[in-house]
């Protein structure tokens, strides 16, 4: 439905629509429509209040001068002539333009001209209506300058840059990382599944990453993924999501470094550790078998020599710290290269506690090791590499505490969880020493001189209780003590 004013009167009329043309906030320009190529003209006829307000220009400055005044050395010539074009067809013409105010400062302007005729009087005019867009375009060309940037970061990386749309599709890969994944034709991969290009074993880890980039969180992980042409390589990933203006996941970007030579490297050593450590073996194995056998003759012969016994003993014991160690060793090795066996099997966990303190408490009669609480409860786990778990914490309070001192030890049923605790009230740890004691090789600079060991114990607690899907915690004050705190997952709560 339209509404028409109701104003009879012409003259009224014509007063409110100057009165609005005047105040209206676009800039309203009229024109003769004559001398379109002559360099002065058309002239300027009348102009707003807007007008005066954007140009700097008052209506009796431009009054018979030409719009040209407005132009300058940024305004676009084609799109003036194409103006020109129309108006000589006295054709309406929208563009947009940069003008320069009597100031000589630039702004862009979105402009329509409006060819008007009076069929009576033969006049013809041009209205020319114009509206500032300077802070819109600055806006625009800031976008465009920050895309720009992203995308020249985007390709300088050294690294292979993906972006995947929000299904984990592949859609665009920088120049580097084509070279780095040795493909000739990114077509051949694009709208591919991420996950799908990844060998087998590193399917899951790629498809978390995914998964929490959709969600909104970063991941972080390492895996082997061969390139294109099936060269071997390693790479450290990092997936994150991109969000729009709402906080929405619309994209995600993956960083892949090359990493495969700092794999190698890691391999030599491993390896040659493994190699040493077997190589050291074999011998300490038979000097082993050698002591014994000089012990049992000693006692057969009943010449009982206390220094050659007592040599004995330290020989026997000093023999079970090179094979602890060569194990610990054998045993980072195979984590590392995930070669380690677990045997599996359900079994009381607080028994096999029991057990493993009675032991120690025998070789160990300097230190009072008590179990205050010890929950009936079983684990799904390897006997063997827990039994190691708590030797590893339990000598370390011995360790790390003066002689006399108590060892408290708990099992607790907790949330359905179990959580064993190891208390001595020794040497204790530093706040800032804290997150880095399960780091392989990892000891404390301040008292490693004075205590024996290798920094490897920890690093085994803790991948042993991740690959039980358990945790490890420490609460300790410095100068007073340390609990280490182990969760496990339950198998069975017996009441
Ligand atoms: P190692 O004891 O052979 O050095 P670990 O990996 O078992 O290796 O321990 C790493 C370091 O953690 C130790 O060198 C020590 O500095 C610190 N640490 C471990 N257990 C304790 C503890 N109960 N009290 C104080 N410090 C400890």
């Amino acid at each position: 439905m339209q509404h028409h004013l109701n104003i009879q009167d012409n003259s009224s009329l014509q007063l409110i629509y100057e009165k609005l043309v005047q105040k209206i906030s676009d800039t309203v320009m009229i024109t003769e429509a004559e001398n379109i190529e002559a360099p002065d003209g058309p002239k300027i006829l009348y102009v707003n209040d807007a007008f005066t307000k954007m140009s700097g220009y008052s209506s009796t400055e431009v009054i018979g001068k030409t719009p040209r005044i407005l132009q300058g050395p940024k305004t676009d010539k084609q799109e003036l002539k194409r103006i020109k074009q129309a108006l000589q067809n006295f054709e309406s013409v929208k563009s947009t333009l940069i003008n320069y105010s009597k100031q000589g400062e630039e702004y862009y302007v979105e402009l329509e001209i409006i060819p008007v005729a009076f069929e009576d009087k033969q006049e013809k005019y041009f209205i020319s209506i114009e509206r500032d867009i300077t802070q819109q375009k600055l806006f625009q060309e800031a976008i465009i300058k920050t895309h720009e940037l992203n995308k020249k970061l985007f390709e300088s990386s050294p690294d292979c840059l993906k972006l995947l749309d929000k299904e984990g599709n592949l859609e665009h890969m920088n120049v580097n990382g084509c070279n780095l994944m040795e493909i000739d034709d990114f077509n051949f991969v694009k709208h591919k599944k991420w996950t799908d290009l990844w060998p087998q074993e590193a399917k899951p880890a790629v498809q978390t990453a995914v998964d929490k980039a959709m969600n909104g969180e970063n991941h972080h992980f390492q895996a082997f993924c061969p390139t294109a042409k099936g060269t071997a390589k390693w790479w450290d990933v990092l997936v994150c999501p991109v969000l729009n203006d709402a906080n929405e996941v619309f994209e995600i970007i993956s960083s892949s470094r090359d990493i495969t030579n700092y794999k190698l490297e890691e391999q030599r050593k491993t390896d040659f550790l493994k190699m040493v450590s077997h190589e050291v073996r074999t011998p300490i194995t038979s000097i082993k078998g050698y002591v014994q056998l000089l012990q049992m003759e000693l006692k057969a012969n009943n010449s009982p020599s206390p220094s050659i016994n007592f040599a004995l003993e330290r020989i026997d014991n000093q023999i079970n710290r090179i094979n602890k160690l060569i194990n610990e060793i054998l045993d980072v090795s195979r984590l590392e290269t995930g070669n380690m066996v677990f045997n599996k099997e359900i079994f009381s966990l607080n028994k096999l506690l029991q057990e493993t303190v009675a032991d120690l408490s025998l070789t160990n009669s300097s230190r009072k090791i008590i179990i205050l609480q010890n929950d009936v409860c079983q684990i799904d786990g390897d006997k063997n590499k827990i039994e190691q778990v708590f030797i590893n914490l339990i000598n370390n309070a011995i360790k790390f505490s003066p002689e006399n001192a108590i060892i408290e030890i708990s099992c607790k049923i907790e949330n359905k969880q179990v959580c064993v605790s190891i208390k001595d009230y020794g040497i204790g740890i530093k706040e800032t020493d804290k997150e880095n004691l399960f780091k392989l090789f990892y000891r404390v600079e301040e008292t490693a001189k004075n205590y024996k060991g290798f920094g490897i114990g920890l690093y085994l607690v803790k991948e042993i209780m991740n690959l039980h899907n358990g945790d490890i915690t420490i609460e300790s004050e410095y100068g007073k003590g340390s609990k280490f705190i182990l969760q496990f997952p339950i198998y069975h709560e017996i009441s």
